[in-house]
């Protein structure tokens, strides 16, 4: 791709409006733009980090066996009355009327849609456990809304939802999701913490929230170092060393606010392994039981002939708040030098060449270079202005394909100035080039 022929809007300067590194780097190289307050467009660059986001988390839901589903958006209040929770709720959620006058809302949140959906169609304990999950947008009219697409109105989240036949199978089900989010979360290159919170408005006993550390973060978290150093890799969907997994991480006091308990944590925690800081939720799982399932009649035939409401649990991720998580992660703002994980960056290469009027050479390098790319599946937007280099490799910074290639006068032969952000530049053949992009993407 050409950047001359790209949607991407880049600013000179950083925006005023934008308090935090995420915000401000969202609006720089125009991944969004707001169309009202909370609201945003997704613009090309954005919306494919986006889309790559969203791919990683439904590959690790199928991996752990749950079914994906496409609810809509607006919703009957009929379910929310049933539940309880039309009241409840409160005005956060949108209501609408349509033109019959029916009571109508944007969905906050599916618990009562996809309970309703369960109740027609299973009836028995042999079809259970069922996990299933959509990937939709979610309407919540917060008081504040800020930080861009961190703490917006309208955004988009992977909510998936377990039905079990009792509090053991549930917690299995529970447990796989905590799995399934260690693993997503890694494969996005972030640190996210499991940390044991409070179940709010959806109700219940056992909730976690994965958090990744961030001084801009909302939730504030009171943790025990040591839980930094819990590897998780290999567990198996097995019901014990999924238990196991789960206390690995529980033997370490990890909790946020509304948890917080001081002469706890001081019993608990040595001073040196204490660590009060802030961060941001990108998942928040919940394990409810029969909330839902009891006042919605959503109930299974046991095999003694006996019948009990269905054993519920849901389980969140935040697939446009991680666009800007991740941002907050990775991005050096006092260089402006952004690094995308190879995993959802926009292109996995930038190529720069150092283009005067009139002379083609540089640019006719770069298609070639370019070709031999798409060969090898390796994507990349190339810089076929005529600015300077410095002013070409600053965007490109801002950007952030992991990797560049610089056609300039150091060009000689089969070698190129190949550099990784923030390592050295190197001169390298574009086989080996190729070599080391292709093992990287291979390794996620
Ligand atoms: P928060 O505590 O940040 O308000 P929540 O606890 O209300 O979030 P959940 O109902 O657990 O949110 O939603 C699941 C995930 O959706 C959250 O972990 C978060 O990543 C994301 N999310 C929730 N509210 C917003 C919002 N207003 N803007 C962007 N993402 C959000
Ligand atoms: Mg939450």
């Amino acid at each position: 791709m050409y950047i001359s022929k790209s949607f991407i809007p880049i600013l000179k300067n950083n925006p005023s409006e934008a308090q935090i590194k995420s915000h401000q780097l969202m609006l720089r190289v125009g991944m969004i733009k707001q169309s009202s307050a909370g609201i945003y467009s997704w613009l090309p660059l954005g919306f494919k980090i986006m889309k790559k986001i969203e791919q990683i988390v439904r590959e690790e839901q199928n991996r752990i066996g749950a079914q994906e589903i496409l609810m809509p958006t607006i919703q009957s209040s009929e379910i929310w009355k049933e539940s309880g929770r039309y009241e409840d709720y409160g005005e956060e959620m949108l209501r609408i009327k349509d033109r019959q006058d029916r009571e109508m809302l944007y969905g906050p949140t599916n618990e009562e849609l996809v309970t309703d959906i369960f109740r027609s169609s299973v009836k028995s304990y042999k079809s259970l456990p069922q996990l299933l999950y959509h990937i939709q947008w979610k309407f919540r009219d917060e008081i504040r809304p800020r930080f861009g697409i961190m703490r917006c109105r309208e955004f988009y989240m992977k909510d998936a939802y377990s039905f079990d036949v009792n509090d053991e199978e549930a917690f299995f089900s529970y447990n796989k999701f905590f799995l399934s989010y260690l693993k997503t979360f890694k494969r996005l290159d972030l640190k996210a913490i499991p940390m044991a919170a409070d179940t709010g408005p959806i109700g219940g006993n056992l909730s976690h929230e994965f958090i990744i550390l961030a001084e801009t973060g909302e939730s504030k978290i009171y943790t025990d170092k040591r839980i930094f150093d819990v590897i998780s890799d290999g567990t198996k969907l097995e019901k014990k060393s999924l238990k196991d997994l789960r206390k690995k991480y529980e033997q370490f006091y990890s909790v946020t606010d509304e948890k917080f308990d001081k002469k706890e944590f001081e019993g608990k925690v040595t001073e040196s392994n204490r660590l009060i800081t802030k961060g941001i939720e990108v998942g928040h799982i919940f394990y409810f039981g029969d909330k839902y399932s009891k006042p919605m009649g959503g109930s299974v035939d046991l095999p003694e002939g006996k019948k009990d409401f269905v054993k519920m649990g849901s389980y969140g991720i935040g697939v446009s708040r991680l666009v800007g998580a991740i941002i907050e992660a990775k991005y050096d703002s006092k260089n402006e030098v952004m690094k995308w994980p190879i995993s959802v960056a926009p292109y996995d290469i930038s190529i720069i060449p150092m283009i005067n009027k009139n002379e083609t050479s540089a640019l006719d390098k770069s298609n070639k270079i370019n070709l031999e790319l798409e060969k090898n599946n390796i994507e990349a937007l190339i810089d076929d202005t005529d600015e300077n280099l410095s002013s070409k490799i600053k965007k490109m910074n801002l950007i952030g394909a992991p990797y560049q290639i610089i056609i300039g006068k150091q060009t000689e032969g089969n070698l190129l100035e190949f550099k990784e952000i923030g390592e050295e530049t190197q001169k390298k053949s574009l086989e080996e080039i190729i070599k080391i992009i292709k093992e990287r993407k291979a390794n996620n």
